[in-house]
């Protein structure tokens, strides 16, 4: 009989395996439907020895001490400042716009922050309530940058137009007046030293911790006994799809090696004009990596797919109250993560997300004792045993 089982090996379902299992001491049995853990943050070798991101560029960062402390006990880090650039006009400028975004496409020479900000200031557009994607944007620069950097990257990332999508979309990259090049603020900037896979590896390496890989959920649910589940997987897949499909954007990511040492001058060169793929990411920047070729991979969004993006919109927000609904009503399971919740968390955020669950679970479970209202797996595996020859 296990304790918990988690479905997921991603870092909410591998965060809370340990807590649960180092913590508690209780039994955890986590399975991933996919042939490894690590979820979307997987990472491997390729054939010519590249670490790559099998599901595209991840990137840690954080403002939070506390999260960055949590996953410091199984990773060593490597310092790295992650910096976008854009091919805009046939140029190559700095993404998040800054001071010398604007410098290199008009070749004006602002020098300073209110140079800039009035010169954005000239061009924004006043709107009254900013709830879209584009309202956000047009507001703080104007029509044109924003048809050159965002309307259509949008529209290929997407399938929507910016005035379809929630504010906090495009509000997630944000406008500098200075010239700060950096894609992200946050106080933490830094990559798993050996990469993501191995510091999951640490994570779930403990004596509580059985992993089951290619083991889907509803394969196993009734077969294999457990008190209570933490399901990171779709909230909408959970309950069959009752109140119909929450849409999740998907992407097909395109591997390849490069035989010359560097392809390009950033990690990330976004393509918000032109062709059908909306970033390249070349790995050797995240990694440190030293090798004579290099690997890259190109991101092309799709609708159909593994689901990576919740879709921020308020349809689908009033479909998911539905589901957190009937979520909240289910004994004995927590939904936790990027796909349970429906939200459009970044790594630490849902590490954050999943140490908060377990300071819920251990305020409302006593340690030890305790069996929970799970018995009906039991009676699922004798009816499974009964029935066999
Ligand atoms: P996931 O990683 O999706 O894990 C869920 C796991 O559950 C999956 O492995 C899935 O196979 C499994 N599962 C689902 N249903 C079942 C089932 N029925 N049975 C068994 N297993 C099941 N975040 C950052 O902080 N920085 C970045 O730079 C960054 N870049 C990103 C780039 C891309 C292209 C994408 C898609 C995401 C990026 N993210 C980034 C977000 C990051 O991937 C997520 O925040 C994080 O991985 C979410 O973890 P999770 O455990 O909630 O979900
Ligand atoms: N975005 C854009 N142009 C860019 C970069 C981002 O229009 O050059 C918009 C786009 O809608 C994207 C969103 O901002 O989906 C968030 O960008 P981010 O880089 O955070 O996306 P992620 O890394 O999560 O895919």
């Amino acid at each position: 009989m296990f304790d918990w089982l988690v479905v997921g090996a991603g870092f909410a379902g591998s965060v809370l395996a340990e807590r649960l299992a180092t913590q508690r001491g209780e039994r955890v049995l986590l399975i991933d439907r996919r042939p490894h853990i690590g979820g979307n943050a997987y990472d491997r070798y390729n054939e010519q020895g590249l670490l790559i991101h099998e599901y595209g560029p991840h990137i840690f960062h954080t403002n939070s001490d506390m999260v960055l402390d949590h996953l410091s006990q199984f990773t060593t880090w490597r310092p790295y400042t992650h910096r976008v650039l854009g091919s805009v006009d046939g140029r190559l400028v700095p993404i998040p716009i800054n001071r010398t975004t604007v410098n290199r496409l008009y070749g004006l020479s602002l020098e300073t922050e209110e140079e800039m900000e009035t010169w954005l200031a000239a061009r924004a557009e006043p709107v009254e309530r900013i709830e879209t994607s584009e309202d956000v944007v047009v507001s703080k620069v104007g029509r044109e940058l924003y048809e050159k950097f965002f309307r259509g990257y949008t529209r290929k990332q997407w399938g929507l137009d910016p005035s379809e999508l929630d504010k906090s979309v495009t509000a997630r990259v944000p406008t500098r007046t200075d010239t700060d090049d950096r894609y992200f603020a946050d106080k933490h900037q830094v990559m798993p030293e050996h990469g993501y896979t191995r510091m999951f590896q640490a994570m779930v390496a403990h004596p509580n911790i059985t992993v089951m890989l290619q083991a889907d959920y509803r394969q196993i649910r009734d077969l294999i006994p457990h008190r209570r589940v933490i399901y990171t997987g779709q909230i909408d897949e959970f309950f069959d799809f009752r109140f119909g499909r929450l849409p999740y954007r998907s992407l097909r990511f395109e591997h390849r090696t490069i035989d010359a040492p560097r392809h390009q001058d950033v990690a990330v060169v976004n393509y918000p004009q032109t062709e059908e793929f909306t970033r390249v990411t070349e790995y050797k920047y995240l990694t440190g990596q030293e090798h004579p070729k290099t690997a890259i991979t190109y991101e092309y969004p799709t609708a159909d797919g593994d689901p990576y993006y919740p879709v921020p919109r308020p349809e689908n927000q009033e479909r998911y109250g539905l589901y957190e609904a009937l979520a909240r009503a289910t004994p004995d399971v927590w939904f936790v993560g990027r796909l349970a919740t429906y939200r459009y968390y970044n790594m630490d955020q849902v590490v954050g997300q999943a140490l908060a669950t377990f300071r819920r679970i251990d305020e409302k479970l006593p340690r030890g004792g305790d069996t929970g209202s799970g018995s009906k797996a039991w009676n699922g595996v004798r009816a499974v045993v009964a029935a066999q020859p």
